[in-house]
C-alpha cells in the first residue's frame, strides 16, 4: 500500500532527469564540440533536447567517442521511454549500482539486448554497427531475418543507414557516438532520413481526449507542432515505446498513444442503458510524485498503477459512462482530494488501484470496501463492486485469491458513494511483479476492473451488455 523508504525516493531523483530535464529553445543544449557545422548536429541536439542522449560530459559530446553497449542500451532505452531506475540485473557484470543497469535490464527484458551465454553482458565492450543495426531492428520492430545482413538491409530499406563506398555496410566496425545518433533519430523521426516515404500511416485511430498535442519527438519535452481534437481520426505509422508517429491532415509527429482509441464511435455500443450516461467513474490511481508507495524489483507502484489508471480510463471513455481520475499524470494528490474530488464530480463508483508489498513472499490480488454504514453508507453495493473486480481480477492475472475484505483506508471510508480499493499484486513478490512490471498484463488487469465494473451495474439492473465488446 505504501511503504516508500528513502532507496525508492533516490532512485527516484536520480531518475528525473532522463525525461524531466526541459530543453526550450532559449536553452537548446550546447556541446562545445558540436558546432553548427558538425555533420550529425542535427541529429544530436535532436535527441539531446530529448533526454535520449546525452554528453559525455556536461559541456561537451564526445562525438568521435565509440559507443560501449551500456551506452547503446540508455540510448535506446530512453528513447523507448523503458524503465531506467538502477537495479538488479540479471548478468553477472551488471551490478544494480551501474549506471545502466536499469536500461540494460529493461532492454534485456524486451528481448532488444542480449548477454552472453555465460550470464555476462560485456557492458563496456564497444559496439559495431552490425550490432548496433540488429539493437535498431529489434527495439524499432524492423524484420531482419535474425541475420546481420538483414538488419543492415532493414535499416537501408528505410534510409535510416547507407552502406560503404564499397557497397559492403561495414557491419564489423565500430560506431562513434555520433552515428549512432544520427541512425538513432532517423530510426525514431523519418524527417532526419536519407530518402522520402519510408514510413506508411496505415493503421486509423481516434482521438479519445479533448485535445492532445503532437509533438516532433517521443516524449513531453519536444515541441509541439498540433494538436487534434477529441473523436478526429489520425493514420498511426508506427510506435516508439508508448508514443505513436502520426500523420494528422498535413502534420506528422509523436502523439501519446494513451490518448488512441481503435474505433471511430466513442460509443459503439449498441443499446446501452440511458442511465449509464449519468453515472460518474471516478479512477484513483494511488500514490503518485513525491510519495512512490510501494516498490519491487525496480518498479515502483505509483507507476503500475497510473498506467493500468490510464488503460481503464481508455476503456471507459469509449463507453457512455463519465470517467475522471483523481490523477492521471505522476503528481501527487493527498487522501483527502481524492475524496473531495469524488464527490465534487458527483462520483457513482469509486476505484482506488493499488500494489501490495509485505516480506516478498506474500501475492495474490485482493480488494476492499468498508463495511460501517456510519461512515460509508453504500456498504452492500460497494462489496458488490469489490466482488465483481476481484472476481474478473482473479481470472484475468490468475494470482493467488485473497479475499474481498474490511479495509480501513481513507478513500473507501470517507467516500458517500460505493467505494473499493483493489491491491492488484505484490510489487514485492517476484511472481507477482513479472505480471505487475508487463504491459500485456497491465492491460489485462484495466479490462478486468473494466469487466468487473460493468458486472457491477449489470447486477444493478443496468443493460450493459454492448459494452463489453469495448474492450475486445
Ligand atoms: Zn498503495
Amino acid at each position: 500500500m505504501k511503504k516508500g523508504v528513502i532507496l525508492v525516493l533516490l532512485s527516484f531523483v536520480l531518475a528525473i532527469p532522463l525525461f524531466g530535464v526541459k530543453h526550450t529553445a532559449q536553452a537548446a543544449t550546447n556541446f562545445t564540440d558540436v558546432g553548427a557545422s558538425h555533420r550529425a548536429m542535427k541529429e544530436i541536439y535532436y535527441l539531446a533536447d530529448g533526454g535520449i542522449a546525452k554528453g559525455a560530459s556536461a559541456a561537451e559530446f564526445s562525438p568521435n567517442k565509440r559507443v560501449t553497449r551500456a551506452e547503446a542500451a540508455t540510448f535506446i532505452g530512453r528513447a523507448l521511454q523503458l524503465d531506467g531506475t538502477k537495479r538488479v540485473t540479471t548478468f553477472k557484470d551488471v551490478g544494480s549500482g551501474m549506471f545502466a543497469s536499469g536500461y540494460i535490464q529493461s532492454a534485456a527484458e524486451k528481448g532488444i539486448l542480449s548477454g552472453y551465454s555465460d550470464k555476462s553482458f560485456h557492458p563496456y565492450q564497444e559496439v559495431t554497427r552490425g550490432e548496433m543495426a540488429v539493437m535498431i531492428s529489434k527495439a524499432f520492430g524492423y524484420a531482419y531475418d535474425n541475420k546481420l545482413s538483414g538488419a543492415a538491409n532493414a535499416l537501408k530499406s528505410r534510409g535510416i543507414a547507407q552502406g560503404k563506398l564499397d557497397g559492403s555496410f561495414g557491419a564489423e566496425e565500430l560506431i562513434i557516438r555520433a552515428d549512432f545518433s544520427v541512425f538513432l533519430a532517423r530510426a525514431i523521426n523519418p524527417d532526419f532520413r536519407l530518402k522520402e516515404n519510408t514510413v506508411s500511416f496505415k493503421d486509423a485511430r481516434w482521438i479519445n481526449v479533448d485535445s492532445l498535442n503532437i509533438r516532433t519527438g517521443p516524449s513531453d519535452v519536444y515541441p509541439k507542432v498540433g494538436a487534434v481534437k477529441q473523436d478526429q481520426q489520425v493514420l498511426s505509422a508506427y510506435k516508439v515505446g508508448s508514443w505513436n508517429y502520426i500523420k494528422y491532415g498535413s502534420i506528422e509527429g509523436f502523439v501519446h498513444g494513451a490518448y488512441l482509441r481503435n474505433t471511430a464511435e466513442a460509443n459503439n455500443a449498441g443499446n446501452v442503458d440511458p442511465r449509464i450516461a449519468k453515472e460518474v467513474i471516478v479512477l484513483d490511481p494511488g500514490h503518485g510524485g513525491s510519495d512512490p508507495g510501494a516498490a519491487g524489483y525496480g518498479i515502483r507502484e505509483k507507476d503500475v498503477v497510473l498506467d493500468t489508471g490510464l488503460k481503464v480510463n481508455n476503456l471507459f471513455k469509449q463507453t457512455p459512462f463519465q470517467v475522471r481520475m483523481t490523477r492521471s499524470t505522476d503528481k501527487y494528490v493527498s487522501l483527502s482530494g481524492r475524496v473531495d474530488y469524488a464527490k465534487s464530480v458527483g462520483a457513482d463508483a469509486f476505484i482506488s488501484i493499488h500494489a501490495n508489498a509485505f516480506n516478498g513472499s506474500a501475492n495474490g490480488i485482493e480488494t476492499y470496501f468498508y463495511n460501517a454504514a456510519y461512515s460509508n453508507p453504500n456498504v452492500d453495493d460497494s462489496k458488490l463492486l469489490a466482488t465483481k473486480i476481484q472476481n474478473r481480477l482473479l481470472t484475468a492475472l490468475n494470482l493467488s485469491n485473497r479475499g474481498v475484505k474490511h479495509g480501513n483506508f481513507h478513500v473507501i471510508r470517507e467516500n458517500t458513494m460505493p467505494a473499493v480499493l483493489t491491491e492488484l499484486g505484490f510489487i514485492d513478490n517476484k511472481g507477482d511483479n513479472d505480471k505487475l512490471r508487463s504491459d500485456y498484463w497491465r492491460n489485462a488487469a484495466a479490462k478486468a476492473i473494466y469487466y468487473g465494473t460493468l458486472d457491477y451495474y449489470k447486477a444493478k439492473g443496468y443493460e450493459v451488455d454492448a459494452l463489453y465488446d469495448v474492450a475486445k
